[in-house]
């Protein structure tokens, strides 16, 4: 048994999708040329697809799992479960007008125009705001749209915001937050579901160990308790003497959204010599 998954053959998600199966230990040949791969260690084959149609595949079961932008997603409606987000792929659905509109609101889109390649999830935007206003559908330079007349508004994807800017709009109104996420077909023989479980866990594995950092300190043992206060660990910190007397060697694991503030904190209550590691692997 094989467990097919599909992944966008090249764009904005594919490298890190690549990096996301090559740091689970999963080598993936690259498929600019080609529709399939094999991976040599892992029962995988990998099919590289548009992402528009990677919903399709696996509500087909033509591939198992795949890899796909929750906007694309919620856009084609499809049947499959989700599994677990990916923490790649960051982007908002967002309504852009030009920057010499005074937008008031979603009041403002009464009776507008608006192109998008998103058609669904406008439409479900503006009947949750009871907005009545045109859907115009194009698939791509949806950001020329306004300044060639054929929208006073759009609806696309922003990351940084610059391509919006570079073409004359400001961003109004976000629609939908959205990340690369695994999506799965809902039924699975058992074999291939324990397949996803392991793969899974080796996913789960490798996000956790980026969020953490490996940290190493030495503190005068009169500060041991206030450091060891501040520090969580796995389970808890490990303490282990210096060879110089009355000192101490810490060690221990922080979360990146608390770092830089622990740091600080670690560093008033008396510890020297702080070293930060990178996790490969972290499994608690
Ligand atoms: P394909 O040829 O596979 O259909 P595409 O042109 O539709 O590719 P890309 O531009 O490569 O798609 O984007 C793929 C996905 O990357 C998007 O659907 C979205 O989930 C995500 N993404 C992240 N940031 C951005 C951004 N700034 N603009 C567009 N997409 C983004
Ligand atoms: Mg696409």
């Amino acid at each position: 048994m094989v467990l097919k998954i599909a992944i966008q053959k090249s764009g904005r998600l594919h490298d890190d999708s690549i990096q996301l199966l090559k740091d689970c230990g999963i080598d993936v040949k690259n498929g600019y040329n080609q529709l399939k791969s094999v991976a040599d260690n892992f029962p995988m084959e990998v099919y590289f697809l548009r992402d528009d149609d990677i919903p399709q595949y696996v509500e087909d079961g033509v591939a198992h799992i795949g890899i796909v932008g929750e906007n694309v997603l919620f856009e084609k409606k499809k049947s499959v479960d989700v599994v677990e987000q990916l923490g790649f792929g960051k982007c908002r659905l967002s309504i852009a007008v030009q920057k010499a509109d005074h937008y008031n609101g979603v009041e403002f889109l009464q009776g507008k125009k608006l192109a998008t390649s998103y058609p669904v999830l406008t439409q479900k935007f503006l009947n949750e705001n009871g907005i009545n206003a045109e859907i115009h559908e194009i698939s791509g330079s949806v950001e020329l749209a306004p300044s060639i007349g054929l929208a006073d508004a759009i609806c696309d994807l922003v990351s940084s915001g610059s391509t919006l800017f570079m073409n004359g709009l400001q961003e109004v109104q976000m629609v939908l937050k959205s990340e690369a996420v695994l999506i799965k077909a809902i039924t699975l023989d058992t074999e291939l579901q324990e397949i996803v479980n392991s793969l899974l866990f080796r996913i789960r594995a490798v996000r956790k160990a980026k969020n953490n950092k490996y940290v190493l300190l030495n503190a005068p043992n009169h500060s041991l308790d206030k450091i060891i206060g501040l520090l969580p660990g796995m389970k808890s910190p490990t303490v282990l003497p210096l060879a110089e007397e009355g000192w101490s060697s810490v060690h221990s694991v922080l979360n990146e959204d608390e770092f830089w503030e622990k740091i600080e904190a670690l560093k008033n209550a008396g510890a020297q010599g702080i070293l930060v590691v990178p996790i490969e692997k972290m499994i608690v």
